[in-house]
This record gives structure tokens, C-alpha cells and sequence, in this order.
């Protein structure tokens, strides 16, 4: 019998695990000729989502969870499940019940058609703000028109993957991670299915504009080198000006003896091609912070414990 992994990680959600139980245990349930794995991430917790789990493991056989000695994100929680989940597919799905479980039939059975990824794409964008949805529309498109790799819009990490797209995912070992980007790298056959993406069942989301603003200079500065590229083509631009404005001022100078002006257009420039050096000094310091971060060598995760065993586990492959 073929197994199905469903892979949730988790954070502070004590309120939304028993909702997402009862509505797992509906539709796998439903679902015969497979068997189940439920399997969470808790990404250091500090509610008693832990205990909740080490509760409902013991119950159920079909449970299995691993616990990180400190919130590490939802990027990394999902690397971590890679490694420890055990079936022929797994669906990652969000712990507050904003991907439908009733969708799982739905994906193994493209799966079944010979898929290895099927994606699940939102409909709509209901219940959120006009600015978060401008945002993610621009940089969406920023991220498109300078990485050669097709990108999923309105495409979240709920998706069913099959085993050996997951053993790709596992090779990439990257530090900060931008995984929506790493399932359109590894590339695959895919297949797009669409849902209306709920609100939040119980709890608080933990996105605030700031990560959201991180995340997506993570997914540009991991995906594209583009704009480092930026100073060089804005420094050949200035150059080409200056050297056009300077040929008129020698001319201006010599045949005219203009007297001693400028200080405003003299101010104006220092400033202006001072702030551009500023911006151009940042966008080389992300991409320097990303070698730097990478070359530590750390190990992405620390499992602290493994279906009630106190375990350390640095995931090194
Ligand atoms: N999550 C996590 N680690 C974190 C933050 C979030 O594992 O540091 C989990 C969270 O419990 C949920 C999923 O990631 O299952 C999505 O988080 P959230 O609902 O806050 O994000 P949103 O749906 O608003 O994008
Ligand atoms: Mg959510």
C-alpha cells in the first residue's frame, strides 16, 4: 500500500491542532487504498502545542512529530519534515486550517496521473489588505522578469509532492531559505489546482510587513543575481552623462570664460550619486551577508525531540 505523508509544521497554534486533527481524521478517513502519516514540525513552540502533540502521538499510531530546540521558521521546519517524513508522497499543509485537507484527494489523484508536483493555487486573495496584495503582485513580478526559472504565483507551500522531487528538495541545503522558489528550481512535472484559501481557523498569523519584506529580498537575493547588476549598468549610465557634461564645460570654460558657478548643481550631484553608492553598497552587502551565512557551515535545524524521545539531531546531511 502506497503511503501519503501529510507534513505540518507548526508554531505557538495550541488552538488550531485539535480543529486540524478532526478535520484531517475526516478525510483520510475517506480515503482508502492508502495509508496516512501525519507528520509536525514544532517549530519551538512555546504554547503547549508540544504537549498536544506528545498527547495525540500516543493516541494515534499514525502520528509522528519532531520538535526544534528553538523557533527556526516555517522555511526551515519544512527541510526538516523532508528529511523525516517516510512515505511515496507528502503534502505539506499549514497547521490553521487555510489549505483545505478536502483538496488531498484531489492531488493524489493527478499524482496517480503521473504528477510529482501539484500545486495548489488560490482563487482569490479575499480578507486581505489591497497593499499586501499590490506588494506581493509587484515583486512577483520583479522576481519573474530576472530569473530565468518559471515562479507560481498565488501559489503557497501547499502542494503535493512526489518522492523523488522530495529527495531534489533534500539536496538543497541552503541556509536561508526561499523554498516557494526551490520547487519551480527543481522543476519537475507539475500540475496546478485551484482553492479558495480561507481565513485563519484559530490563532494569529505570524507574518508581519517586515518579514514579509525579508522574505521577498530573500527570494530575489537567492534567486537572481540581477541586482548587483544594477550598479553596473547605472554606473555606465552616470559615466556616459559625465563625460557629455564635462566636454560642455571645457567648451563653456574656454571659449566663454564663464566665471565660478555651480554650487547648487555641484551639491545636488555629490548627493545624488552618494545616495546611489549607498544603495549599490547595500545590494553587494545582502549578497555578501548570504556568502557569509553560508559558509558558517551551521547546521540548518536542531531536533530536540522525536515522537517523545529527547533526541539532537543537526540534520547534516
Ligand atoms: N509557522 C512555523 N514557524 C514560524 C511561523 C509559522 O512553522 O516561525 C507555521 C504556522 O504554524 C503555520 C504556517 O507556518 O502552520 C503558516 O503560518 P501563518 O499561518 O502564520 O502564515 P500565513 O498563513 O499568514 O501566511
Ligand atoms: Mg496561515
Amino acid at each position: 500500500m502506497k503511503k501519503i505523508s501529510l507534513l505540518i509544521p507548526l508554531y505557538n497554534e495550541e488552538d488550531s491542532l485539535p480543529l486540524l486533527y478532526n478535520e484531517l481524521l475526516k478525510v483520510i478517513n475517506d480515503i482508502k487504498n492508502y495509508e496516512f502519516e501525519i507528520f509536525f514540525v514544532d517549530d519551538g513552540s512555546k504554547d503547549k502545542s508540544l504537549n498536544i502533540l506528545r498527547e495525540m502521538q500516543e493516541k494515534d499510531s499514525r502520528i509522528n512529530y519532531i520538535s526544534f530546540s528553538r523557533n527556526f521558521g516555517k522555511e526551515t521546519a519544512m527541510i526538516a519534515g523532508f528529511d523525516y517524513v517516510s512515505g511515496d508522497a507528502v503534502v505539506i499543509l499549514d497547521a490553521d486550517l487555510q489549505d483545505p485537507p478536502e483538496l488531498i484527494p484531489e492531488m493524489i489523484y493527478y499524482w496517480e496521473q503521473g504528477y510529482d508536483d501539484v500545486y495548489a493555487k488560490r482563487k482569490s486573495r479575499e480578507g486581505e489588505t489591497w497593499l499586501k496584495k499590490l506588494t506581493s503582485r509587484i515583486f512577483y513580478r520583479m522576481l519573474q522578469k530576472t530569473t530565468k526559472i518559471e515562479i507560481q504565483e498565488d501559489t503557497g507551500d501547499f502542494r503535493l509532492l512526489d518522492k523523488r522531487t522530495l529527495q531534489s528538495l533534500k539536496m538543497i541545503r541552503e541556509k536561508q531559505r526561499y523554498t516557494k522558489g526551490m520547487f519551480s528550481w527543481i522543476g519537475y512535472n507539475k500540475k496546478e489546482i485551484m482553492f479558495d484559501r480561507k481565513p485563519r481557523a484559530a490563532g494569529e498569523t505570524k507574518w508581519n510587513y517586515f518579514k514579509l519584506t525579508n522574505l521577498a529580498l530573500e527570494g530575489l537575493t537567492s534567486f537572481t543575481t540581477f541586482p548587483l547588476k544594477i550598479a553596473s549598468i547605472f554606473g555606465f549610465i552616470v559615466s556616459l552623462f559625465s563625460i557629455i557634461y564635462m566636454i560642455v564645460i571645457l567648451i563653456k570654460s574656454l571659449l566663454w570664460k564663464d566665471p565660478v558657478q555651480g554650487y547648487p548643481s555641484m551639491m545636488v550631484t555629490i548627493l545624488f550619486i552618494g545616495g546611489v553608492q549607498l544603495v549599490c553598497l547595500g545590494i553587494i552587502g545582502e549578497y555578501v551577508g548570504r556568502i557569509f551565512n553560508e559558509t558558517k557551515q551551521r547546521p540548518l535545524y536542531i531536533v530536540s525531540e522525536h515522537n517523545g524521545e529527547k533526541i539532537n539531531d543537526g540534520g547534516v546531511m
